[in-house]
């Protein structure tokens, strides 16, 4: 599902961010990208989300070479990504029904189709009782558990997570890993960056670890 091969970025500062970074993972596998804080793990997500271009290497995402796309062919190549951030990113003008549906009015779906894929991402968080609350009255592993049905809806191939845990405390934290696991085993790729070692070690899954923008680890 994503393959790099000799992938360096460097900033425009001169930062390098990524050094010959190679590896790949597998159509429905998960695994963890973990590292120090400015290892390079949110560039490597944003160069899969071609939110940055690698200054050397080649990115192949779904059989595609990401440098061959065409900038038509951008959004189509995102829709097939679920994202999940860390500060979720919510809008607090909008019902919980609205912030899940965004993606789908984007993507032109009607109106009827709409609701159902809301409510069975909605029902996969386990929130379904919720769709007419404003976010800001749930709490904060709620409002995570938000942030990830939006990025299911669309019923995305891969799923990409910054620190999705990041503002959460262990046992919240876990329910989280709980969901992306369960996505997976449902056939979706899933690729979680985080430097919380102790919930990592907990999973007993895949880990890719950066150092100094190298990868050291490949699992
Ligand atoms: P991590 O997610 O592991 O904390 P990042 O990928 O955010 O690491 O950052 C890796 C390094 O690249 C850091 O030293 C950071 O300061 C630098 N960096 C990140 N984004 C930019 C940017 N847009 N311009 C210049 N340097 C950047």
């Amino acid at each position: 599902m994503i393959e790099f091969s000799h992938v360096s970025k460097r900033y425009p500062t001169g930062h390098d961010a990524l050094r010959d970074v190679n590896f790949s993972l597998g159509r429905g596998e998960l695994a963890f990208l973990t590292g120090h804080s400015g290892a390079g793990k949110s560039t490597l997500l944003r160069l899969i989300m071609l939110m940055e271009r690698p200054s050397s290497g080649t990115i192949q995402v779904a059989g595609q070479t990401l440098t061959q796309l065409k900038s038509a062919e951008i959004p189509f190549h995102r829709r097939r990504i679920g994202v999940v951030f860390q500060n979720h990113q919510l809008l607090f003008d909008r019902s919980v029904f609205d912030n899940i549906a965004l993606p789908l009015h984007i993507s032109g779906y009607h109106l009827d189709d709409i609701g159902k894929r809301v409510r069975a991402a909605l029902d996969k968080v386990g929130l379904l009782s919720k769709e007419k609350l404003n976010p800001v009255t749930l709490s904060t592993g709620e409002q995570q558990r938000i942030g990830i049905a939006r990025a299911i809806v669309n019923r995305p191939q891969l799923i990409l997570a910054d620190e999705p845990t990041g503002n959460l405390d262990p046992e919240l934290s876990a329910e989280i890993m709980r969901l992306f696991m369960e996505f997976n085993h449902h056939g979706t790729t899933v690729l979680i960056a985080s430097h919380d070692l102790a919930l990592i070690n907990q999973m007993d899954c895949r880990v890719l670890t950066l150092n100094q923008g190298r990868m050291t680890q490949h699992g």
